[in-house]
């Protein structure tokens, strides 16, 4: 494709490049992608459930709870009307017990302020107790579709390495621009995939302190890879 008279969607990222990028991701996670429970359901409550679990706990631990919770609170009208004593039992042994608190503020939100509806937007679902710009995100794409990005620390990373050439001094400047950059990237259709596929991709190629850059499929195209090349290493602060 011509680069002349397609508008770049972001500084140094050109339309043929990101679509290329969105389509590549989506083939490595078919072939990688991790098979999880939460990734088994288009349940709000159920996504919901998962993604506070998984708000600072590792995938194994909450593979353990996860059944467990939804086995005792299957529905999110079940969460709401429990005991918080029970609630917190349930949770006994995942540890920061504030999520367990505001997931079940969040369930008595949904049921008692919106009739069981899940909300649809960014703003609404960033109302309810416990839910930040990423779990906004998870639940607007995963259980929903909504072309929206969901950008975990895993998938910060991949994108900064992989596009930005350099970062802004503000963290919140930066956590912007690679807010709008991961929405123009989501091919039509695929924001439930796109956004999985960037999560297991940081978790287990483009890792924090040993990307396996000898297996990225984005390589030749990676701003990080270049850099660290440039400066004769092979990762970040790894010597070749
Ligand atoms: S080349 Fe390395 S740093 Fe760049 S995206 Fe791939 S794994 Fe990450």
């Amino acid at each position: 494709m011509s680069r002349r008279g397609t508008a770049p969607r972001q500084p140094g990222v050109g339309l043929a490049w990101g679509k290329a990028f969105g389509r590549g991701l989506l083939r490595w996670f078919t072939r990688h992608g991790r098979d999880l429970p939460w990734r088994r359901t288009r349940d709000p409550y159920r996504i919901l459930v998962s993604e506070m679990m998984l708000q600072q706990t590792q995938v194994p631990r909450v593979l353990a709870y996860y059944p467990r919770f939804l086995r005792r609170y299957p529905t999110v009208e079940a969460l709401a009307a429990a005991p918080p004593a029970r609630v917190r039992e349930a949770w006994d042994g995942l540890g920061y017990y504030a999520r367990a608190h505001n997931l079940q503020a969040a369930a008595q939100a949904v049921v008692r302020e919106r009739g069981g509806r899940f909300p649809r937007t960014r703003e609404e679902a960033e109302r309810l107790p416990g839910v930040g710009r990423y779990t906004s995100g998870a639940l607007l794409a995963f259980a929903f579709e909504e072309p929206v990005p969901a950008l975990d620390t895993n998938g910060t990373r991949v994108l900064s390495r992989l596009f930005l050439a350099r970062r802004s001094s503000s963290p919140s400047r930066t956590a912007a621009r690679l807010e709008t950059l991961a929405a123009s990237l989501i091919p039509a259709g695929e924001a439930w995939a796109f956004n999985q596929a960037l999560m297991d991709f940081g978790a287990l190629v483009c890792t924090a302190r040993a990307p396996r850059c000898d297996a990225c499929p984005f390589r030749s195209r990676c701003r990080a890879y270049a850099r660290w090349q440039r400066r004769g290493r092979s990762a970040p602060g790894r010597q070749p």
